[in-house]
């Protein structure tokens, strides 16, 4: 480790876990309610043949390592392994926390926590309502216990930006004793939104109470209501295949399409599962591709009623969400697609032309953070959002670490 204690300070890791992989960052906290990023990597082949990788913020390799068979290479050790390796690299800062991303927070959560046993437990009883999920999340806050029990972890949830939105919003017209259960609509996405919350009054401080729209087009993607900081409406709902059509997800569909799969195609659960997580969306009506750049550059007409069904549903959905908030007095796009793809945020903008919205073409094709034109009654805006960031500095309010 470095001697140089001119760079002291506190860091935070971020743990983003999935199924066979593991994206983390590392921040150092640079004042009051700010954070830096100065790591980032992840470990994949998780189960299999793991894989270790780190850069800096110029995306310059820090680090590269596999496991072989023959050694230890299960959670406990890989995270044990990713802790010990980022404590050897924080140049004379020290690592105050992890914060993990966690699908799921139930009705229960609508803030960040400070994780113990008996959070863990619950946590574990909403593994039924995210199991793509919420195993794996929680898996990688035990297996970092374990290796490193003294170190504080916080849970973010995707859910718990949503949980003060009114009751209209989180209910399916479906027999109450269901809905008591825990079958509501959650929404996800939630740190993204929140991030975008607080970016949005620092671009335009005439907007913190403003009824705002937010489009997070990503590979999965969904869209929110937004009004004075506060979620009102999202369109995903129980779990993250409701809304907006994605890479490889349905979105909205008539549930009478799932009891005809059963009746007339002898589907089961796991076959709609997988038909609708992962054969639907982009590439299931293309045939071409679940990435957005590929269907644009594509000549097959199928590629193109893809990114026509995919605009239109975004359209469609702002004026919804619209009518959840009384009104719209901005539009937010922002991921992956939102942030890069203009002619996507273009065709939107066209077809929202009757709600004001007019999109300046050479703004929009250069990413500028503000694509309308000045005569647009709606504004437009691209944000790239931060889910990692919005975690560090949720643990880091959490834990009060503030060193400034
Ligand atoms: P994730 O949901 O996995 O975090 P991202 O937010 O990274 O996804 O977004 C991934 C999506 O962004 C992919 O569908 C990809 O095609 C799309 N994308 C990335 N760059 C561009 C671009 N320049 N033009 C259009 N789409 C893009």
């Amino acid at each position: 480790m470095s001697t140089d204690k001119s760079k002291g300070g506190n860091a935070i890791l971020v743990i983003n876990a999935g199924s066979s992989s593991l994206k983390f960052s590392v921040f150092r906290e640079t004042g009051k309610e700010q954070v830096a990023v100065v790591i980032n990597g992840q470990i994949s082949g998780i189960g299999t043949e793991p894989k270790f990788e780190a850069k800096d913020t110029q995306k310059r390799l820090m680090a590269e390592r596999a496991w072989t068979a023959s050694e230890p290479s299960d959670r406990t050790a890989l995270l044990g392994f990713l802790l010990d390796w980022v404590e050897e690299h924080l140049e004379g800062a020290k690592l105050v926390a992890a914060g993990h991303r966690v699908v799921h927070g139930g009705t229960r959560y609508s803030a960040p926590v400070l994780l113990t046993p008996e959070v863990m437990a619950e946590l574990e009883s909403f593994v039924p309502l995210a199991p793509l999920h919420q195993p794996h999340n929680l898996a990688a806050i035990r297996a970092l216990g374990e290796a490193h029990p003294e170190l504080p972890q916080v849970a973010c949830f995707d859910t718990a930006f949503h949980r003060g939105q009114p009751w209209q919003s989180q209910t399916f017209a479906i027999p109450r004793e269901l809905t008591e259960e825990g079958v509501r609509r959650y929404g996800f996405h939630g740190l993204s939104y929140e991030y975008i919350a607080r970016r949005l009054p620092e671009l335009a401080p005439n907007l913190a109470d403003a009824r705002v729209v937010v489009a997070h087009l990503g590979s999965g993607a969904s869209m929110c209501a937004i009004h004075a900081g506060r979620s009102v409406d999202s369109t995903m709902g129980f779990t993250a295949l409701d809304g907006l059509p994605m890479g490889t997800r349905c979105g909205n569909i008539d549930p009478g399409v799932l009891i005809y799969l059963m009746r007339q195609k002898g589907m089961d659960a796991g076959a709609i599962e997988k038909l609708l997580y992962n054969k639907s969306g982009l590439l299931g009506v293309s045939g071409v591709s679940n990435d957005m750049r590929a269907l644009l550059e594509s000549v097959d007409p199928h590629a193109a009623e893809a990114v026509e069904l995919f605009c239109f549903r975004i359209a469609k959905e702002t004026g919804a969400l619209s009518a959840s908030m009384g009104g719209i007095d901005a539009l937010v796009f922002t991921a992956g697609i939102g942030e890069r793809s203009a002619p996507v945020r273009q065709r939107v903008g066209d077809k929202l032309a009757w709600l004001g919205v007019e999109i300046d073409p050479a703004a929009n094709e250069a990413n500028r953070s503000t694509i309308s034109t000045p005569g647009s009654r709606i504004p437009v805006y691209v944000i790239p959002t931060d889910e990692e960031q919005m975690i560090a500095l949720h643990t880091q309010e959490l834990l009060g670490q503030g060193t400034h």
